[in-house]
């Protein structure tokens, strides 16, 4: 069976960051997808659980299955590798265990380095995906952490991730939102960048023995972005999805109609889903 994930939904309670946890629900019984994880940055809460219920409310009214929900936090790394400035990134770190309001695990220490993040892994069983790594010079209110593509592509093999997000629909998304088109050459280049980033990383990691799962999620901050980009899976249940991201046998698929505006520059007969082609 192919099962459908989102692994990367917000629904922080900060600002205006995150999905209402019952509109999120409402939104998912509307998609096929079986599985998604709710997660905030930086930190745990339980709105995972309002989002489950809701699910769980829904189905019985529906007779549709309901989605299930994963455990999840967005924390942000500090990275270098050898250059004289840190890289700045974010990363989605799935739990295998479900949690209470009363053990929940502990927030990641923002900024943390490699270290923090191998021990969180240890104490947390889990996997940790890169989370929308064409982002470059990502923190924009500090200048002194810079991303490159070396050290972007450096991180994607460094062994801190199991798998990195090669489509997040938040760079469509925020795309979409944009009141011009200069950026959309920019965007699909970057689409690209990554793609081939990915390509040459899992080929070396692949000579020594290790897999890096091509993920996609809507990194979802509102409604709509939900169910159009995705990572499927063969699986009988949704737990499946921690031996497939082990086995890199995720794909990344984008499954939304191509916004007018790109095709200008994809032309006019192609899909973004086919400018984005770097699945399994
Ligand atoms: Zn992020
Ligand atoms: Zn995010």
């Amino acid at each position: 069976m192919i099962l459908k994930a989102d692994t990367h939904i917000h629904v922080d309670q900060k600002g205006n960051h995150g999905i209402d946890p019952i509109a999120l629900a409402r939104r998912v019984n509307t998609t096929d997808l079986d599985l998604i994880a709710v997660l905030e940055h930086n930190k745990i809460t339980t709105r995972a659980l309002i989002v489950e219920a809701e699910l769980q409310r829904l189905a019985s009214i529906t007779g549709k299955k309901a989605a299930q929900v994963l455990w999840a936090i967005e924390g942000g790394l500090r990275y270098r590798n050898g250059g004289e400035r840190d890289g700045y990134y974010h990363f989605v770190h799935l739990f295998e265990d479900s949690f209470t309001k009363y053990n929940r695990p502990d927030n990641f220490p923002h900024k943390g380095g490699p270290n923090i993040l191998e021990q969180y892994k240890a104490s947390y069983p889990g996997r940790t995906i890169g989370a929308h790594l064409t982002w470059l010079d990502y923190d924009g209110k500090n200048p002194r952490l810079t991303n490159t593509p070396e050290m972007t592509e450096d991180l994607m093999g460094s062994g801190l991730f199991e798998g990195v997000e090669i489509v997040s629909a938040s760079n469509i998304a925020f795309l979409e939102r944009t009141p011009r088109n200069q950026n959309f050459i920019d965007a699909i280049d970057a689409v690209r960048d990554l793609a081939r980033m990915y390509s040459r990383v899992r080929e070396k990691l692949h000579k020594a023995g290790v897999t890096l799962a091509p993920m996609a999620s809507s990194d979802g901050h509102f409604e709509r972005i939900v169910g159009g980009v995705f990572t499927e899976f063969e699986g009988g249940e949704t737990s499946d999805i921690f031996g497939q991201i082990d086995a890199a046998g995720t794909k990344a698929v984008i499954d939304v109609e191509t916004p007018r505006q790109y095709k200008r520059h994809i032309g006019e007969n192609r899909e973004l889903r086919d400018v984005v082609r770097f699945q399994k």
